[in-house]
C-alpha cells in the first residue's frame, strides 16, 4: 500500500478510536497521540469508584485495540499545542508532528468553575486516578468511622455529599447508599448502615435535567426510596475538608464528591480560535474548523449545533463515535476530491442507572424505569465495552455482586493509610481525608455548563 496523506488524531477515547479504526482501509498513515496508554470506558468509572469493578476491567491498552491495523501507529505523548499555520502538533519535548489532516478528539476535563481550591477537597470523576481516589476516600471514611468513639465525628465521617444531579452524580449517590446498605453493614461492627447519610445537591430544579420531567421524577422517587436526600435549586458556595455550604445551610461531611460539570480539553485554547463558554471548538457541518477544512474537532471537545436547532449535541459517547466514523469518511472523500457531507446525529436515547435494579431510560417515545431499564442498562454497557476479556470479567463480577451482595474491589491503596487517625476536622485533618496535594487545580475559571446525559450507546 502506498501511504500518501498523514492523519494525526489527538485522543484515543471514543471519538479518536472511532476515526482511527474507520480509516483502517484508507490510503493514509494515521498517528494516534494520547497521553494515556489506554482507552477508558468512562460510563463505568463510577463502578471503579464504588469498588464494584477494578480499573483494568474498564480500560484497555490502545496498542492492543489497534494491533492489527497496519496503517496506524500510536504515540504515548501529550499534545501541547496545535500550530494551524505550520500544520503541526507540538508534543512538548518530543519532535512535532506534521499533518495533512488533524482530528482533535481530546475530550473534556472536570470543571470547577474557577474554584482552584475545590479539586483537592471534592474529587471529580473523569479518569481512573479519580475513580481510585474516590474509592479510597469513601472506604477510608467507613474505616475511620468504625474506629471513632465521638458520635459527632462519626456522623461527619458517615456523611457523603455528591454535588451535581446529572447522571454521574445520581450514579455515585446511589452507589454509595448501596455500598452502605448491602456490603459494609455486614463487615463492620461499630457502624450501622442507617447511620450513613448521602446527600445529592443539584443546582437546577430537578435531577437528570436532560431527561423528560417524568423520568426525572421517577429517578427522584428511586433516590428517595434509597434514603438519599436530594437537594435541588442550590448552588454550592463553599467546600472544604469538613463539608459543604450552600446559602445559609452547611452540611458537615468528610467526603464530598464533585459531579457538577465538565469543560472541553484545554488543548483547544492553543488553536487561537474563538471557543464557547465551556471551551469547546465551534465546528462546521462537516465537523471541521471554519477556514481549516483539514482540521476536524469531534466529541466532547467540539461544539456542534445541528442544522435548525439551538442546542448543541451533548457530550456523550455516541456523538463522539458517530462523529469519528463520519470524519474518517470525509477524509477519504477529500482524498478522492469528493465534496464533504453534513454530519447528522442519530440519537438512540438516554440511560442512567441509580442502583441495584433501578435505572431510567428514554428511547424515542419509550420511557422505562426500574428493573427493565436496569436490565437494558446492563446489556448496553456490556455490549459496548471494548475487549472481549473485559466484557467477560464485568459479566462475572456483576453476576457475583448481584447474587452475593458483594463488592469485590474494596481495596484501599496509597502510602498514608496507616497514618489515619481522626476524621477531617480543621485542626487535625488526617492525610487521607484532607486535600490530596497530588490533585492538580484547574488552570483557570471556566463558566458552568450543565452536565450532559449519558446517551444510550454508541451506534454500531
Ligand atoms: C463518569 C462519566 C460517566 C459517563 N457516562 C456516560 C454514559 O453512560 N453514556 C455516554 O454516552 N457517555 C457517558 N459519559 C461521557 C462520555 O464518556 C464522553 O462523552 C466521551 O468519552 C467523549 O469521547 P471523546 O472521544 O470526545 O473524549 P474521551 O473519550 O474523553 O477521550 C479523550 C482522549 O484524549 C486524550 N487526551 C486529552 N488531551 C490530550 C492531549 N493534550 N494530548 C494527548 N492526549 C490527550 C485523553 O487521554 C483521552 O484518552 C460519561 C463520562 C464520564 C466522565
Amino acid at each position: 500500500m502506498t501511504l500518501h496523506k498523514h492523519v494525526v488524531v489527538i485522543g484515543g477515547g471514543f471519538g479518536g478510536l472511532a476515526v482511527t479504526k474507520a480509516l483502517s482501509g484508507a490510503d493514509v498513515l494515521v498517528t494516534l497521540v494520547d497521553r494515556r496508554n489506554h482507552h477508558l470506558f468512562q460510563p463505568l468509572l463510577y463502578q471503579v469508584a464504588m469498588a464494584g469493578l477494578s480499573p483494568a476491567e474498564i480500560a484497555v491498552p490502545i496498542r492492543s485495540v489497534l494491533r492489527r491495523q497496519q496503517n496506524a501507529r500510536i504515540l504515548l505523548a501529550e499534545a501541547t499545542r496545535v500550530d494551524l499555520t505550520a500544520r503541526q502538533v507540538e508534543l512538548g519535548e518530543a519532535p512535532p508532528l506534521h499533518y495533512d489532516y488533524l482530528v482533535m478528539a481530546g475530550g473534556s476535563v472536570t470543571n470547577y468553575f474557577g474554584h482552584a481550591e475545590w479539586p483537592s477537597v471534592a474529587p471529580g470523576l473523569k479518569d481512573l486516578e479519580d475513580a481510585v481516589e474516590i474509592r479510597r476516600r469513601v472506604l477510608l471514611a467507613f474505616e475511620a468511622a468504625e474506629r471513632e468513639t465521638d458520635p459527632e465525628i462519626q456522623r461527619r465521617l458517615l456523611t457523603f455529599v455528591v454535588i451535581g444531579g446529572g447522571p454521574t452524580g445520581v450514579e455515585l449517590a446511589g452507589a454509595i447508599a448501596e455500598l452502605a446498605e448491602f456490603v459494609l453493614a455486614r463487615d463492620f461492627r461499630s457502624i450501622r448502615s442507617e447511620s450513613t447519610r448521602v446527600v445529592l445537591v443539584e443546582g437546577g430544579a430537578r435531577v437528570l435535567s436532560s431527561f423528560s420531567p417524568e423520568i426525572s421524577e421517577r429517578a427522584r422517587r428511586s433516590l428517595d426510596e434509597m434514603g438519599i436526600e436530594v437537594v435541588t435549586g442550590k448552588r454550592v458556595t463553599q467546600i472544604d475538608a469538613t463539608g459543604v455550604a450552600f446559602d445559609a445551610t452547611r452540611i458537615d461531611a468528610a467526603t464530598v464528591l464533585w459531579a457538577a460539570g465538565v469543560a472541553a480539553s484545554p488543548l483547544n485554547r492553543t488553536l487561537g480560535v474563538p471557543l464557547d463558554r465551556s471551551g469547546r471548538v465551534p465546528v462546521e457541518r462537516d465537523c471541521s474548523l471554519a477556514g481549516h477544512p483539514e482540521v476536524f474537532c469531534i466529541g466532547d471537545a467540539a461544539l456542534f449545533v445541528p442544522e435548525g436547532q439551538e442546542q448543541a449535541l451533548p457530550g456523550v459517547s455516541p456523538v463522539a463515535m458517530q462523529q469519528g466514523r463520519f470524519v474518517a469518511r470525509q477524509i477519504a472523500r477529500s482524498i478522492k476530491n469528493l465534496p464533504r457531507e453534513p454530519f447528522v446525529y442519530n440519537d438512540k436515547g438516554s440511560l442512567a442507572t441509580i442502583g441495584r435494579s433501578r435505572a431510567v431510560a428514554e428511547v424515542g417515545k419509550l420511557r422505562l424505569s426500574g428493573f427493565p431499564a436496569w436490565l437494558f442498562w446492563l446489556f448496553v454497557h456490556i455490549y459496548y465495552l471494548i475487549d472481549f476479556r473485559n466484557r467477560l470479567l464485568v459479566i462475572i463480577n456483576w453476576a457475583f455482586a448481584y447474587f452475593a451482595y458483594e463488592r469485590g474491589a474494596r481495596l484501599i491503596t496509597g502510602h498514608d493509610i496507616g497514618r489515619q487517625h481522626r476524621p477531617a476536622v480543621p485542626a487535625n485533618a488526617p492525610a487521607a481525608l484532607a486535600p490530596s496535594p497530588s490533585r492538580p487545580a484547574l488552570e483557570e475559571a471556566v463558566p458552568r455548563v450543565e452536565p450532559s446525559a449519558p446517551a444510550l450507546t454508541p451506534s454500531p
